[in-house]
């Protein structure tokens, strides 16, 4: 049987993070300009933690709340109306800190939790996640040229990464390195935990690109910087390595899950409030004698809106569904990827479109959405390359099974 109620403590839980979000989140986000950004987390993070909204995803007992996906799912769609992610540090579940911290919590060893984990669940601490690079890996990540040669005991790195979200304003990073280059492809790589700053890791710059249009925050100071690394004779004990040797694959596929329902309730938070900006401007604004919304050319634009909006939410509450299960949901993963991001960015343009010039300025968040939403379609791997995944499991369920439905979300019924 089909039930898309949600059990009553979740829906309590979802209605304590809004009025979190609505009282407490969004009054300092007003602030953003005059004020700066870490001191304003800063000041959030022990109000949010007193009211028990922390680290929605780590257990019980390292100090998070324990929640499941659909939980957590429900957590994100919330702080998702936090758009210049103020509400993800206050919850300490912002990218990339929050899916590393998974990722340590499953694969480190006993002293990496001590070390590493412990001050990232308390705050304390920021980590970025350096995989790409500027060569040759990004949509076929086994491009990775980085290298770490094993002395004694201790791995030495050299290469360079790039797109490494945060790594300015972190603590840690994860390095993802080669240090098996005679293993099969997929096992070649390791990924370590470095403290930073280190001696061999040298940001060379937080690189400027088309998501940083009308940022709001202190002049100079330093918040999404997505950053050129160059790592050189880069030293890390090899009690740093994370899981096994060879490991670097599996654990960059066991943040797909998590980062899958964040970034989606994210984006389904972000369109939702651009819908409503539509529909507001459409009650209020007179075009040819009459309400915008009145005409049916524009009614038809807020209808496939909806229709998109709809359609995301369904996938992605399916998506959370099969993961409470234990089902896979690679199949799910890549469809919604790709629909999540087409439908973010097509439901602000026109949203952006229905303001006119207006909507094209910087005096409302549409524009800056806009930029932002262009990076949905790679980020997380290009739209191709998931949909290149997608259609190989079309011919392959009708070659296993004489039908496409298992690669069309035919387990639904
Ligand atoms: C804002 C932002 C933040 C990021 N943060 C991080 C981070 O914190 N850490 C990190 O490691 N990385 C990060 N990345 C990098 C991100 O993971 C890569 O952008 C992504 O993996 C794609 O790699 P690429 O950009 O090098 O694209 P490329 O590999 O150069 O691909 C370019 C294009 O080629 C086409 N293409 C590639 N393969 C195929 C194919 N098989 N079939 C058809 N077409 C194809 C697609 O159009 C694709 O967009 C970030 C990127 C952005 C934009």
């Amino acid at each position: 049987m089909i039930d898309f109620s949600f059990p009553a403590e979740l829906q309590d839980l979802r209605g304590r993070v809004a009025a979190f979000i609505d009282e407490t989140v969004l009054p300092a986000e007003e602030q953003l300009g005059t004020r700066r950004y870490w001191d304003l987390v800063a000041e959030l993070q022990p109000q949010a933690r007193a009211a028990g909204l922390w680290c929605p995803f780590i257990p019980a007992e390292w100090g998070g709340m324990g929640l499941g996906h659909l939980g957590n799912a429900l957590v994100q769609i919330e702080v998702g109306r936090s758009f210049s992610g103020l509400g993800g540090w206050a919850l300490n579940c912002m990218s990339p800190t929050d899916a590393t911290m998974l990722t340590i919590l499953e694969h480190g060893s006993a002293d990496q939790h001590e070390r590493f984990l412990r001050p990232l669940v308390d705050g304390r601490t920021r980590v970025c996640f350096s995989m790409t690079e500027k060569n040759v890996a990004g949509a076929n990540a086994t491009g990775m040229e980085t290298t770490a040669r094993l002395e004694g005991d201790t791995w030495v790195l050299n290469g360079e990464k790039w797109f490494s979200s945060g790594a300015t304003t972190s603590n840690l990073a994860m390095i993802v390195a080669k240090t098996d280059p005679d293993a099969p492809r997929h096992r070649q790589y390791s990924a370590f935990l470095v403290e930073l700053p280190a001696e061999g890791y040298r940001i060379v710059r937080d690189i400027p690109v088309l998501g940083d249009v009308g940022l709001t925050h202190v002049e100079g100071e330093i918040v999404h910087g997505h950053a050129e690394v160059r790592i050189e004779d880069l030293r890390v004990p090899a009690a740093n390595l994370v899981g096994g040797r060879g490991d670097g694959f599996v654990l960059a596929q066991h943040r797909l899950g998590y980062g899958r329902l964040r970034h989606s309730m994210r984006s389904i938070a972000k369109a939702q409030a651009a819908l409503d900006m539509a529909a507001k401007r459409c009650v209020e604004r007179t075009a040819f004698g009459r309400r915008l919304g009145d005409l049916q050319g524009v009614q038809w634009q807020l209808a496939d809106c909806a229709r998109d909006l709809y359609l995301a939410r369904l996938m992605v509450l399916h998506i959370a569904y099969k993961l409470e299960n234990g089902q896979d949901i690679a199949t799910e993963n890549g469809i919604a990827k790709v629909f999540v991001a087409d439908m973010l960015s097509s439901v602000v343009d026109r949203a952006l479109q229905l303001h006119g010039s207006l909507g094209y300025s910087l005096d409302l968040p549409l524009a800056r959405w806009f930029a932002e939403a262009r990076g949905h379609h790679f980020i997380d791997g290009p739209d191709e390359v998931h949909r290149w995944k997608s259609g190989r499991r079309v011919i392959a369920a009708y070659e296993r099974t004489g039908t496409t439905a298992g690669a069309a979300g035919g387990d639904l019924f």
